[in-house]
């Protein structure tokens, strides 16, 4: 994956309010085996060359004269636990951040086919962003799910590529949409159990 593959997803996440400001950040493994990232302090919708760097998987900037993003230890600690994932987004959706400010896991089986992709999405503890505590945390949550909700701050996603990542990220969007918008409605009606089991029985 190649620099015009963030700059290009970063506009789609910005333009469908997944990454309001500067908040948020993109990396992928490059053909190199290395990571490319966002600079610290860079839009997902304004993104040029020059703001995504190279590092290592110590950190260290390869290519680039920027800083790169302050969250950078998260996307090196997931990608070595989960050697299948290829690309990460970090997002501090609105919708999304509503359920981590609230505490909420996100595991209330109301559509069938999240279920059946997701299953339920962990939430970590609070730690103050861009730490290590944060980073290891959140790292293993990983170890059995392709995102986790960080407490009082947002969510983080990972997939085999960065399209793949976008469209979990795309889909737990429309899920908190889906579950906010249910919940002014008045009520929201989960599956029952077995129902859910008639979900997991397409899996085998
Ligand atoms: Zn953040």
């Amino acid at each position: 994956m190649i620099k015009e593959d963030i700059i290009y997803f970063g506009k789609r996440i910005y333009g469908q309010g997944l990454s309001p400001a500067t908040s948020g950040n993109i990396s992928c493994i490059s053909d190199d085996n290395n990571i490319l990232i966002t600079a610290s302090g860079s839009a997902a919708g304004d993104l040029t060359f020059d703001d995504v760097v190279k590092i290592n998987f110590k950190g260290e900037i390869l290519e680039g004269n920027k800083k790169a993003s302050s969250e950078k230890n998260m996307h090196i600690k997931i990608y070595k636990k989960r050697p299948d994932i290829k690309a990460i987004i970090h997002s501090h959706s609105p919708e999304i951040t509503a359920f981590a400010v609230s505490g909420l896991e996100i595991n209330e089986v109301i559509m069938p086919e999240f279920a059946f992709y997701f299953g339920s999405i962990p939430i970590s503890k609070y730690y103050l962003p861009s730490t290590i505590e944060l980073a290891e945390d959140v790292a293993n949550l990983f170890k059995n799910k392709n995102a986790v909700l960080m407490k009082n701050h947002g969510v983080i996603v990972g997939g085999r590529d960065l399209k793949e990542t976008f469209y979990y990220l795309e889909s737990i969007q429309a899920y908190c949409k889906t579950y906010l918008c249910a919940k002014l409605l008045g009520k929201v009606k989960a599956l029952n159990k077995k129902q859910i089991k008639e979900i997991d029985n397409l899996k085998h």
